[in-house]
């Protein structure tokens, strides 16, 4: 919304309400009075105004504060998809935020408009996360999350509908072998009845299905339409493959297969045209991919490797993980690594960068869900969220972004790839943007693992 419509919206709710246009001052001491009434709806308002404000006049200290928050209420997952870190993992180190997270988060809860529940886990294996959804709903907060929808009942199911207006389930096919095969641990019946339960008992909510589109499902994508039509779904989000160097799943990534993706890419779009179930996002960059091999081949290609890895290189690679004790490589963002520019340029920023951070369940924030490496504080240490939000290392990315210059470490952020920016637009595509910093980084660590003979990546 822009600032003109949330002045309007403003006067709606406070017909008291004026304000000296660009008076950043008049409009704090306004906000603090609402903070006191607290009239949360008009706190987060002029949130806006001053997030909108701050972007267009390209600020890197700001005002505002973020308006929507990712907050991983667990690390742990009770599957393990061949795509995801927790394929490899297997559950290691990980555990469920601590009560002082939460408490030190509440400070900033009048400005959020909506938490969303997830990180790199399952929201809902917390055994407290309807009390937490409580909190947030005492706040005016929205609450929204993905899930692997493998845990739902009648009680869950009504708190959803109480505080929830979207919710966002992950599912990679309709056939049940291909589901299974990458969703491991999922059963695919039981996934199928949980969406159907929360269908009956949420009607108004907005289920989205979110697919990683890969080698293995690929020729299946244009089936999803019609399934996700069967469970009740509302929209369907196609997402891209970001392949994991430690993985060795280079190969699954849909862009080496660019005729084929586009053919079956196109098949989901009719498929979408036919149905009531909208289609929200496609990895367009595959459009402006080519292969010198025509589409036969590039499938022969596609079935030269097993579809699915076995059982025997999963357990190396979990072996691999505990050995190098790596719960997950952390290191403190600073203006010289995630300020660093890459050699892709843009224009504007980050929507989840300027919106969306990311905060563990130990208490560290992080820019956004992709970058998992790059410190910026501890929530539990700082005086206040906004010496973290305003640290030089925030300062740097944003005048990266202004400059016109995608840090380095946005490279192959899968929200790029799918083109679902509004706020970013990329200018010129440089090679070295499909290469991840964070699957890098994992690869070297494991390349020290078997140098010190501690494991074997299969
Ligand atoms: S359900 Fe989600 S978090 Fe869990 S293993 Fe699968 S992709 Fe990862
Ligand atoms: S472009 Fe991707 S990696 Fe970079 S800040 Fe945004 S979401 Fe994070």
């Amino acid at each position: 919304m822009g600032i003109e419509k949330l002045i309007e919206e403003l006067r709606r709710q406070d017909d008291s309400f004026m304000w000296e246009r660009k008076d950043r001052g008049m409009l704090k001491g306004i906000q603090e009075g609402y903070l006191r009434q607290e009239r949360w709806k008009l706190v987060k308002l002029v949130n806006h105004i001053f997030l909108e404000m701050d972007l267009e006049e390209k600020r890197e200290r700001v005002s505002y504060f973020p308006p929507k928050i990712l907050v991983e209420h667990t690390n742990l997952c009770n599957a393990q998809c061949i795509m995801c870190s927790h394929f490899y993992t297997d559950n290691y180190g990980r555990g469920f935020i601590e009560e002082d997270v939460i408490r030190k988060l509440e400070g900033i809860l009048p400005y959020v408009d909506k938490v969303l529940l997830h990180g790199i886990g399952e929201p809902f294996l917390h055994p407290r996360i309807q009390e937490y959804i409580g909190l947030y709903r005492a706040y005016g907060a929205e609450v929204s999350c993905n899930t692997n929808m493998s845990v739902m009942d009648e009680e869950l199911a009504r708190c959803i509908r109480d505080s929830f207006q979207d919710i966002v389930i992950s599912c990679d096919s309709p056939r049940k072998e291909t589901f299974e095969g990458i969703r491991r641990k999922v059963p695919y019946e039981g996934f199928c009845e949980n969406v159907w339960l929360l269908r009956r008992i949420c009607p108004d909510l907005h289920i989205r299905m979110n697919v990683v589109a890969m080698r293995q499902n690929l020729k299946e994508l244009p089936e999803i339409i019609p399934f996700a039509e069967k469970l009740g779904v509302d929209s369907v989000a196609i997402m891209d493959l970001t392949a994991q160097k430690l993985m060795g799943n280079e190969w699954d990534e849909i862009r080496h297969y660019p005729k084929t993706a586009r053919y079956y890419l196109e098949k989901v779009q009719e498929a979408a045209a036919k149905s009531r179930v909208k289609l929200v996002s496609l990895p367009q960059h595959v459009f402006h991919c080519d292969s010198s091999i025509t589409m036969e081949e590039e499938q022969a290609q596609m079935e030269q490797y097993p579809l699915f890895p076995d059982a025997r290189v999963q357990r190396q690679l979990q072996e691999t993980y505990k050995k190098l004790h790596m719960v997950k490589p952390l290191i403190k963002a600073s203006v010289d690594n995630v300020g660093e520019a890459g050699r892709t340029g843009c224009e504007g920023i980050c929507n989840n960068f300027a919106e969306t951070p990311f905060l563990s369940p130990y208490g560290e924030l992080f820019a956004c869900c992709i970058d998992g490496v790059h410190v910026y504080g501890n929530l539990k240490e700082a005086d206040s969220f906004g010496d973290i939000w305003n640290g030089e290392a925030y300062q740097a990315v944003r005048r990266n972004f202004y400059r016109g210059k995608l840090p380095k470490y946005c490279n192959a952020c899968s929200f790029l790839k799918g083109d679902a920016m509004s706020r970013l637009k990329l200018t010129s595509i440089d090679e070295s943007f499909y290469e991840n910093e964070f699957s890098k980084l994992l690869h070297s660590l494991a390349e020290q693992a078997k140098e010190m003979g501690q494991g074997q990546i299969g």
